[in-house]
């Protein structure tokens, strides 16, 4: 943040009536701002936008009792200034005096929610590393002495090197402290030692702590909450209630994404049909058809899939479940030796392990710390979803298992997370009783209250994922996509391309062969293999090029690459690429960001033997039963 107040001679003068002050309202939603705001302003106030953006904000004058009069900009509410969202970096810039038409504020009132500092506090390190004179408002002053809580603001304000003051805006209790505030002289804050901007774990534990040293003791949760808590955290019904609600997250998936992922289907065949037909015969219309549609759209398809796993995953999170389900799950994690603040970053792995490993660096304990990035890369991954489901598809028939609520398929896939899940338990008791063996450390870790998630959290969220899913699809799914259509097609002889058999890429499956024949494998998965090695997904995308090729990718139907596979591999091989593929490290950002967070080969190295090793073995002895 470049903004800097320390200097400048204006915020400390003292000041005359008549004179012309700015004041910012800062602080996360329902902090009490808006009540605050009308305390202090009365009816006194406009409303504007933000020039260029749909933002608004309020502003209003202030009459204080020595005759300075302020003008009080109320900004929307925030729980950080990473200008991520639009009402992040409206607020961020309008404190920083980067907007125009809006003077730089020459002081900030931060309102806090003191009966949830635990989380609110973090806003305070960026608002004072602005440097401009801020005094720290705790509002619900009555509520947090009705629940039994309290702070010692004295010390918080030294440890924030701020003036901190505890009001009840709706009750008007302080009101006039803050009054004085505007109406004092302003001064910047005492430089204390702030957490890096941006680094929300670094923000996190620092708010903790600055919590602890200000004696902080959060209220009793409210009545209803602990009913709910009674529930979800009970011992038995606890974790019936989350196995419960996970078979019915797989079912819907299951039966919720598959009209969505036929009309992509539809729309993918359909277009490339026509591309085919309206193309002149020329070989970039080959590779147009065959490499890039039939290969990133045979992966694009999965976007409804994965949307919808992370839709259930966001309402699980906004609504506060889910810390409770982590809060069940260190049970199980102290019986592998690990602790529970693993349970989020292998929580999140589930997404994708990269985010995940750099989750990581919140567990303080070194070793707790690599046993969890050694184990992330078990959990089922939203990469794995389009190689599951296809072959699930292809080789299972759906039938009812109970009743509506679980089908054949769902299971199957509920099965691969099971087993992804085991190894990631089984390797870490292995590694916590050998090389990684340490002391336990206890488990906290705040629990939020319960809230309605909101349509605008849950929609950045998807927004997000779907971002990141088809940027994979447009530069390695692509480009590897390409590649392999370019190799499938040399050496020409005469002028033609050869059978795909003979082709370069023909010729690296063929050789592979040998070694895979053992699993159920043939040269074509073998390609597969080897381009899954970039990302997991690209096997789908290879899968579905190798097969355009052969034949004629404009007139496959929607289960076109079902069928295909279906003649390439019998029961036993799919079951071995399953289990191949929820075992094996397949991921080449997940090493590259394991050996950044490891600080060196050797634990990517292990990783990646260890993981081939099981994924070979495993899928051996699957296609050898079956
Ligand atoms: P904003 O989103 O920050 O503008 O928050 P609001 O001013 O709208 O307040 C959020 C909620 O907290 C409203 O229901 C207010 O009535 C309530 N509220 C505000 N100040 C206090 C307070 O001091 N004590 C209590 N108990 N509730 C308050």
């Amino acid at each position: 943040m470049s903004g800097n107040g320390h200097c400048s001679p204006s915020s400390s003068a003292a000041p005359r009536a008549g004179q012309h002050r700015t004041v910012a309202l800062v602080g996360p939603p329902n902090a009490g701002k808006s009540t605050l705001f009308n305390a202090l302003t009365g009816l006194r106030q406009k409303v504007a936008n933000f020039p260029g953006v749909t933002v608004e904000h309020h502003s209003g004058l202030s009459r204080l009792p020595n005759g300075v009069e302020v003008e009080l900009v109320d900004l929307p509410g925030v729980y950080s200034l990473d200008p991520r969202t639009e009402d992040e970096r409206v607020t961020r810039d309008t404190l920083l005096g980067e907007v125009a038409g809006i003077r730089k504020p020459d002081a900030i009132l931060l309102i806090l929610d003191s009966t949830n500092l635990g989380r609110h506090l973090m806003l305070a390190a960026p608002v004072l590393a602005t440097g401009t004179p801020t005094i720290v408002v705790l509002n619900m002053a009555d509520d947090l002495a009705s629940r039994g809580g309290s702070v010692d603001t004295e010390k918080l304000a030294s440890q924030l090197g701020a003036p901190v003051v505890l009001i009840s805006a709706a009750k008007g209790e302080g009101v006039d402290t803050v009054r004085n505030f505007l109406a004092g002289q302003f001064a910047v804050p005492r430089p204390v030692e702030l957490p890096v901007l941006q680094d929300v774990p670094r923000c996190r534990q620092w708010s903790a702590k600055i919590g602890t040293q200000a004696q902080y003791r959060p209220p009793a949760p409210p009545l209803w909450t602990r009913r709910l808590d009674g529930l979800f955290l009970h011992s038995v019904a606890g974790p019936l209630v989350f196995l419960a609600l996970v078979v019915m997250v797989f079912q819907a998936m299951f039966s919720g994404a598959e009209p969505l992922m036929n009309g992509v289907e539809g729309m993918i065949a359909a277009s490339g049909a026509w591309l085919a037909k309206h193309l002149p015969d020329v070989w970039w219309r080959d590779l147009l058809v065959e490499g890039v549609w039939g290969g990133v759209g045979s992966v694009i398809v999965f976007l409804p899939q994965i949307l919808l796993l992370f839709l259930f995953i966001g309402l699980l999170e906004d609504s506060g479940y889910l810390a409770r389900a982590a809060l069940i799950a260190d049970r199980t994690m102290a019986k592998v030796g690990l602790q529970g603040k693993s349970f989020i970053p292998l929580l999140s792995a589930y997404a994708c392990a990269v985010p995940a490993i750099m989750a990581t660096r919140t567990i303080e304990n070194k070793r707790d710390r690599i046993a969890t990035i050694l184990i992330a890369p078990f959990m089922t991954c939203s990469a794995r979803l389009p190689v599951y489901t296809l072959i699930i598809a292809a080789f299972l028939p759906e039938k009812p298992l109970l009743g509506p609520l679980l089908g054949t398929r769902a299971a199957a896939m509920l099965g691969l997370y099971l087993l992804g899940f085991l190894a990631a338990v089984v390797t870490a008791r292995a590694l916590k009783s050998s090389i990684l063996k340490s002391d336990r450390t206890p488990f906290l870790l705040e629990m939020p209250p319960y809230r309605w998630p909101t349509l605008r959290g849950i929609g950045l969220r998807l927004y997000d994922r779907a971002i990141a899913f088809l940027k994979r699809a447009g530069t390695v799914i692509l480009t590897v996509a390409v590649l392999l259509w370019v190799l499938a097609h040399l050496p020409l002889k005469d002028g033609k391309a050869p059978p795909i058999e003979n082709s370069l890429a023909g010729t690296v499956g063929r050789t592979v062969e040998p070694l895979i024949e053992p699993l159920g494998f043939n040269w074509k998965i073998g390609i597969g293999l080897i381009t899954s090695l970039a990302a997991r997904e690209v096997i789908v995308g290879t899968l579905g090029t190798i097969y355009g090729i052969e034949g004629d990718a404009a007139n496959e139907d929607s289960v076109g690459l079902q069928k295909a596979l279906q003649k390439d591999l019998d029961l036993g091989g799919a079951i071995a690429l399953l289990i191949f593929f929820a075992f094996a490290m397949q991921c080449m950002s997940t090493l590259a960001v394991v050996r950044r967070e490891t600080g060196g080969w050797k634990w990517p190295i292990l990783q990646f033997s260890y993981m081939s090793f099981l994924a070979y073995v495993g899928a051996a002895i699957a296609n050898r039963l079956v």
